[in-house]
């Protein structure tokens, strides 16, 4: 069965009809206008009747950048949209008679579509690591998506690394986000630009451009630039630390790697595995997780939107 899936971001509402092997058919995307909550929805309705084309609408999936309900009814609080305590499903389901209509988290989209279609396929249980700006994430667990007691699990972002560690923008201190994200990795590079060094091109890098930021820097990783390299590896560290916590938890087979920072590649696995591998308990004494970068980048959210809509999970 073909669904509707619609990724609704900070910048740009991306939908697009999907088959039932996970497959794009078509695609339709325009900005978000994300100070308005009623053009937003209205933007939605119009890809969806857009996508359905002649005939009947088929199911639609839309998830959001913020906390739902355990219900998903409601949309808590989406930060970058200005969706405040919105019934999204409803006001979705009032403009679009008949359709059968799902909202949820786009994190979770993310994960269960790469759990259904990408890199998650043929395993029962995995966490996907979304590292771009923050740190975003999504748990499947047996088989499903782990939505926890009152809809907001997989929060992975914010669970401490650092005791009394950085600031975080959660009101909390020394989250994985401070340590594992994008931006973190800008200011390892910010750092290792001050030491001096190998640190040279970055702060020719900081220099010619006015800051680092994650072309110059995902430039200089490519080339293979020492200090580049070195902010890299310690991005990877934590995260192979933070993985090892994950892992004791909930004992995934896969952990994925999603988001801009994961173009790296083995280059960002590599110090992740050493990491888990330093700080794993009881190492040797069972079966270790594997450590993959995502595959369906650029489609997760739709895709996993669209399965989700079919009644995937
Ligand atoms: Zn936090």
């Amino acid at each position: 069965m073909r669904a509707i899936g619609i990724d609704i971001g900070g910048t740009k509402i991306a939908g697009a009809l999907v088959g039932d092997d996970g497959r794009v058919l078509r695609a339709e995307r325009r900005p978000t206008p994300a100070a308005d909550p009623d053009a937003i929805v209205a933007h939605t309705v119009e890809i969806v009747r857009s996508l359905a084309g002649e005939g009947g609408i088929p199911p639609v999936g839309v998830v959001v950048p913020g906390f739902l309900d355990a219900e998903r009814e409601r949309v808590y609080y989406a930060p970058n949209i200005s969706f405040r305590d919105l019934p999204l499903r409803a006001l979705l389901a009032e403009r679009l008679p008949g359709a059968s209509i799902v909202i949820d988290n786009d994190a979770n989209a993310a994960g269960w579509a790469e759990f259904r279609f990408g890199v998650g396929r043929g395993v029962s249980d995995m966490v996907l690591l979304t590292i771009g700006t923050g740190v975003g994430g999504a748990i499947v667990a047996d088989g499903r998506l782990l939505r926890g007691g009152f809809g907001v699990a997989g929060e992975i972002g914010h669970a401490t690394l650092v005791p009394d560690g950085l600031a975080c923008g959660c009101g909390q201190h020394g989250c994985i986000e401070q340590y594992g994200s994008g931006r973190a990795l800008l200011r390892f590079a910010g750092e290792i630009a001050d030491a001096g060094g190998v640190g040279l091109p970055l702060a020719a890098a900081r220099e010619a451009d006015g800051a680092l930021d994650a072309v110059n820097v995902g430039r200089l990783i490519a080339e293979g630039d020492p200090g580049a390299l070195a902010a890299l590896r310690e991005l990877g560290g934590w995260l192979g630390r933070a993985c090892a916590s994950l892992g004791a938890v909930l004992d995934p087979r896969v952990f994925a790697f999603g988001g801009g920072v994961a173009a790296a590649g083995e280059l960002l696995l590599e110090p992740v595995r050493e990491a888990f591998h330093a700080h794993v308990p009881g190492r040797g004494f069972h079966p270790e997780p594997e450590f993959r970068i995502a595959e369906l980048v650029n489609d997760a959210g739709v895709v996993g939107a669209a399965d989700l809509a079919r009644g995937g999970a």
